[in-house]
């Protein structure tokens, strides 16, 4: 016998007498509610002060902001995606009070209102979070990851190739000029110019022309020569203005992409091709407390070790204040690093590049010729070398960083390595060996070693596997955001803003 066939009712145009409200039909708990009571909570004097008035009236910038924050929440960073949601997607339409603005509002709001205004907002944020007890600000788990930007990854510019041609055209118009001596005797009263580097495009027109003059009427005169002239006249003063036009841009970086001419070319984690290709991007740097982000900074520089201090910095220009302990990795633990730290007051739980070599006691004992495995004598200022012998103190001098941070470093040696039996083993140097130590910096080591090797260093070695990364994960992967939206460093920003609010509030709201 065939079963009966229930249907629940179905009466698609019913019309209800009372219509629900918009926020009855959204879930409790959801998300958005937290958007809307967070923003709401905001003072947005700054942001309105970048509206002059007048003209027809503009969208209201609490709306806007929230409709931004809770797009990047739900992983819709394009305006015109969230344009469609204004329409079509229930929390969009509660959170705008059923406004409707349209893309070209919302990118011109993001772009243009938010620049000078959305750091300041992430900030009331963050203490909105610490007044309700979710965060301290008193210690900071700081990591970085690299973001590819919106740019070409084949249009870039090398700061080494803009070096190599301009030695290049140095050497040829060095050439040229003495072969214009030899061939056609340049008269006595044209000096040679001292320096034939490439950087001013007058001085190199003039001294082309003064060559070319020179050899064109002579019939001796090579006719490959006289055509390299006329190009070198034709192209390199025009050259020489671009390198220093994209000099200018570089600022000392080693790379730019021509599409995004802030962005850097880096080495990216995600490398599908397996072939180590360098994209350009930005590396992105966190402080996290409880997995909440505290502060965010964009830079040019691939190295971590570079952005510590401005990192920190910055978090005491959002909070007036320095957090009193940092935790971070070994790409963090530069000598310049812990002198900051330590006269900043800030307990440093950073490691230094060996930390876990020397934790895992098979690896550690695979250099004891290494130079910090040597004994120090302190009062008499020796080393003694593996040998026994001691090495004497032969010098000292101040070596800078890249970064600019005048390093004293002492230079000892060892009196005779002579027919050493050890000698293979222990160094390569020509002479007797030579070892360069910074005392400093093996002081602030020790005490940050003594920090990580104590019970509270290994409870934040332990809660620092799952402080950043974790919200590295959760923004590249979770939020699928790999790439950066929009171009140059200022734009960029707005977007890291949106993303550390959303994940902020995401992860109060969880
Ligand atoms: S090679 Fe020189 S420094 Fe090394 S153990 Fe022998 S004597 Fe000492």
């Amino acid at each position: 016998m065939q079963k009966r066939k229930v249907f629940k009712t179905y009466h698609q145009h019913q019309i209800s007498i009372l219509p629900p409200s918009l926020e009855e039909l959204i879930l409790p708990n959801h998300p958005v509610f937290t958007v809307n009571e967070v923003i709401d909570k905001i003072d947005l004097k700054k942001l309105e002060q970048q509206y002059i008035g007048g003209g027809a009236s503009s969208y209201h910038p609490r709306m806007l902001l929230k409709v931004l924050v809770f797009g990047y929440l739900s992983n819709i960073y394009s305006s015109r995606k969230m344009e469609a949601a204004l329409k079509e997607n229930i929390h969009f339409m509660w959170l705008s009070g059923m406004s409707r603005p349209d893309h070209h509002t919302i990118n011109r709001f993001r772009s243009d209102r938010l620049k000078d205004t959305l750091r300041e907002i992430f900030t009331q944020v963050v203490e909105l979070l610490v007044e309700s007890g979710h965060i301290s600000l008193k210690e900071v788990y700081i990591d970085g990851t690299k973001i590819e930007a919106n740019a070409n990854r084949y249009t870039f510019v090398w700061g080494n190739a803009i070096k190599t041609s301009r030695t290049k055209m140095q050497s040829q118009l060095k050439e040229l000029w003495e072969y214009a001596e030899k061939v056609a005797h340049i008269e006595k009263d044209d000096t040679t110019p001292d320096d034939f580097n490439p950087t001013d495009p007058d001085k190199v027109k003039a001294t082309i022309e003064k060559i070319n003059n020179a050899v064109k009427d002579k019939p001796e005169a090579s006719k490959k020569v006289k055509q390299k002239l006329n190009y070198a006249k034709n192209h390199w003063p025009g050259a020489v203005a671009k390198y220093n036009q994209q000099e200018e841009i570089l600022k000392g970086r080693n790379s730019y992409s021509k599409t995004d001419k802030d962005a850097t070319f880096m080495k990216m984690k995600e490398d599908h091709m397996k072939n180590g290709q360098l994209k350009p991007g930005y590396n992105l740097q966190i402080s996290t407390e409880n997995q909440f982000i505290t502060n965010y900074t964009l830079h040019q520089n691939p190295t971590d070790t570079k952005t510590l201090m401005p990192h920190l910095e910055q978090h005491h220009q959002l909070y007036k204040k320095l957090p009193e302990v940092a935790i971070a990795d070994a790409g963090y633990g530069s000598e310049q690093n812990y002198e900051y730290l330590d006269l900043n007051k800030i307990t440093s739980y950073v490691k230094y590049s060996n930390f876990d070599r020397e934790q895992r006691k098979s690896k550690n004992q695979s250099k004891p010729f290494a130079v910090e495995k040597l004994h120090y004598k302190k009062q008499e200022n020796q080393y003694i070398c593996p040998m026994g012998q001691t090495m004497i103190h032969i010098g000292t001098s101040i070596q800078k960083s890249e970064a600019g941070y005048p390093r004293t470093i002492d230079k000892y040696q060892a009196k005779n390595c002579f027919n050493c039996p050890l000698r293979s083993g222990c160094h390569k140097q020509k002479g007797n060996r030579i070892i360069e130590v910074s005392h400093r910096g093996n002081e602030l080591k020790e005490q940050s070693k003594h920090n990580l090797q104590s019970e509270q260093g290994i409870y934040y070695r332990k809660k620092r596997c799952i402080e950043p990364e974790p919200v590295f994960a959760n923004i590249k992967h979770n939020k699928n955001y790999k790439r950066f939206l929009l171009r140059g460093i200022d734009k960029v920003s707005i977007e890291t803003g949106l993303l550390a609010i959303a994940h902020n509030l995401a992860k109060k709201a969880a």
